[in-house]
């Protein structure tokens, strides 16, 4: 077992689905390279051309919606909204998957994007929460997940409605390869229906995802992708927007949505929510304790993501990042372990039971208090 980290951000190898190139670089940084030799202007072209065409579409079909973008009402799904509407000038219709016990803060974003722009139409979809929780629980006690049953839906949903109600564009908003280089699970063209290979959908089926719980397929509607080549023959498009506009990056969208009313989680100490930025991930609360688990699995947290994308868009050193990765990635409040624990039902001791088996002990130590310790030392390659 070893784990090496990128040349140039401080990604490791050790994230499923990377790949670096011969000198040791990463395809996210890589990515931010081609960036700036792509010509912007002939991209917004081709976005525009596809945009006019799902409104000359929607017009032939009769609809007044011409586009489906699925949102939680945070950053990225604030900025994909209202630059649908107001940059490409398209009427969008906005799906709202809630999580399970959506947070404040996530209830508030979601309220504001509602109102935003001369507002938007919102079909909020809200899952059965008997279902949702079995399945948490199945994915927690399996594969030490707590949140692999909602991803599902997350992704589901848009490419439901927009098959549904005939919409013929669909706009994602960030394509996994492009910004965090997981290039062995997916494509990197702006083309969305990839997003059939993407890491949330892929491992197991609807079939696997159910086995061994009493819930039947009829519950599972909301979680099921509908058929992509379908949706092709119907003239369905998907795209990652992210691919086409310039402006998209986390902090500009952040930025961007804050500007228009979003609300981070402004008053938490970053130690417990194991981040240094306070605007990703706002509207559930599961995802604090589920970044830690995936830092134990893996050896590196959300703080590293976020560490790496500002080395690689020039806000950070390589070396002031280290800092911030030690002092944030994988930490997780008391508070957040007791609201997953709530949350799935079973006690803290239990918890941390499970958590034990899916440690990846070639890179942690458990410490004389009981605490899981990293072997390794971030930005250095680390052999067991
Ligand atoms: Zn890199």
């Amino acid at each position: 077992m070893h784990m090496k980290y990128c040349k140039r951000c401080l990604q490791p190898d050790t994230r499923p689905g990377i790949k670096f190139n011969e000198e040791g670089i990463c395809y996210a940084c890589l990515w931010e390279e081609e960036k700036k030799k792509i010509d912007w202007d002939e991209r917004f072209s081709e976005l525009q051309a596809i945009a006019d065409e799902a409104k000359k579409e929607a017009k032939d079909r009769g609809n007044l919606y011409d586009c489906v973008i699925g949102v939680s009402g945070g950053k990225d799904s604030t900025f994909q909204a209202i630059y649908a509407k107001e940059k490409l000038g398209l009427n969008p219709l906005l799906v709202n998957c809630a999580p399970d016990e959506i947070t404040e803060v996530g209830q508030h974003n979601i309220d504001n994007l509602n109102k935003l722009s001369g507002g938007f139409d919102i079909i909020s979809i809200k899952l059965n929460p008997v279902v949702a929780k079995k399945l948490a629980r199945k994915s927690f006690f399996e594969r030490g997940n707590i949140i692999a049953g909602s991803e599902y839906c997350l992704w589901a949903s848009s490419y439901i409605i927009a098959n549904k109600f005939n919409i013929p564009l669909i706009i994602q908003g960030e394509n996994a390869a492009l910004t965090l280089g997981t290039v062995l699970r997916q494509d990197t063209s702006g083309d969305a229906f990839n997003v059939s290979k993407l890491d949330t959908l892929r491992g197991f089926d609807i079939d696997e995802l159910i086995a061994g719980t009493d819930i039947s397929k009829r519950d599972m509607y909301f979680y099921n992708l509908p058929n992509i080549d379908e949706m092709k023959r119907k003239g369905i498009k998907a795209i990652w927007l992210q691919y086409y506009a310039k402006e998209w990056s986390q902090v500009y969208n952040a930025d961007f949505s804050i500007a228009r009313g979003l609300w981070g989680r402004t008053r938490v100490d970053l130690h417990n929510i194991g981040r240094y930025r306070r605007y990703s991930a706002l509207d559930s609360d599961l995802q604090i304790a589920n970044q830690m688990i995936k830092y134990l699995k893996f050896g590196f947290g959300f703080a590293t993501d976020e560490a790496c994308y500002d080395i690689r868009e020039g806000r950070l050193s390589r070396e002031d990042a280290k800092w911030l990765i030690r002092e944030y990635d994988g930490k997780c409040g008391e508070e957040y372990i007791k609201i997953a624990c709530k949350y799935l039902e079973i006690t803290v001791d239990e918890f941390w039971n499970v958590i034990d088996k899916f440690v990846n002990k070639d890179l942690f130590y458990k410490d004389e208090q009981g605490k899981w310790c990293p072997k390794f030392k971030v930005g250095e390659d680390f052999d067991v």
